[in-house]
């Protein structure tokens, strides 16, 4: 297949995926994850950080288990574990060049709230440039990989799955993607979360790169 011709709708996740992993934004959320769950369960930080991770691993964020077993307002969490030093994260000149020239579509599908996508896309010179923001307010306070926010965004934006790229740097999130018909494309990293499960999910991926923008150059190219 070609994606130039393909593909109308492009659904890109953002953090590692749309700016690089080692700009340190991951790490300051979840710093500030571990500091919300030890204040709000007057816990140690070190106990704090251990429930942090079961919760990440068990409901697929830490917003989740925090919702499911104390009850806490989504929002308040949010806006307190997006409370971060944007300052170090900016623009990818490449990138946002081949972004440009894609035609179609284009949605931020995220885990993370909104103002944290605006705050981001202002720092790599994105702002409205996306058509969408999907996120997790949006879909219910469910997380992907589960399926049901996935058929929601299809639904709430009209998207017709067959004509429709995702782009994650988290391996599992693209299994569901698959399996509603969306083209997946893994943005390796380089690391594995620890959350993600890339053995388990390598059927599904059927691209994978390891440079966002030189993959979208050969798309834009007509090469693949
Ligand atoms: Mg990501």
């Amino acid at each position: 297949m070609s994606f130039k011709n393909n593909i109308n709708t492009w659904i890109f996740d953002l953090d590692n995926t749309l700016y690089s992993a080692d700009s340190g934004i991951f790490q300051q959320v979840h710093k500030l994850m571990g500091e919300f769950v030890a204040k709000n369960l007057n816990m140690e930080l070190a106990e704090a950080k251990k429930l942090q991770a079961k919760y990440y691993k068990q409901h697929g964020t830490t917003l989740r288990g925090m919702m499911d077993n104390h009850g806490v307002d989504p929002d308040y969490f949010l806006e307190e574990v997006h409370k971060l030093d944007y300052s170090i994260v900016g623009p990818n000149q490449n990138l946002n060049d081949e972004l440009y020239k894609l035609e179609g579509r284009k949605i931020i599908y995220t885990n993370a709230n909104k103002q944290h996508v605006l705050d981001v896309l202002e720092k790599i010179n994105l702002t409205n440039f996306f058509d969408e923001i999907y996120d997790i307010k949006m879909a219910d306070y469910i997380p992907k990989p589960e399926i049901s926010p996935y058929e929601k965004i299809i639904d709430l934006f009209n998207i017709e799955p067959n004509k429709s790229a995702m782009f994650d740097d988290i391996a599992k999130n693209l299994v569901p993607a698959k399996k509603v018909g969306f083209t997946p494309v893994w943005v390796d990293a380089g690391y594995e979360n620890f959350s993600d499960d890339i053995e388990a999910s390598k059927e599904y991926l059927d691209f994978q790169t390891r440079d966002l923008s030189l993959f979208l150059k050969d798309v834009n190219e007509g090469k693949i």
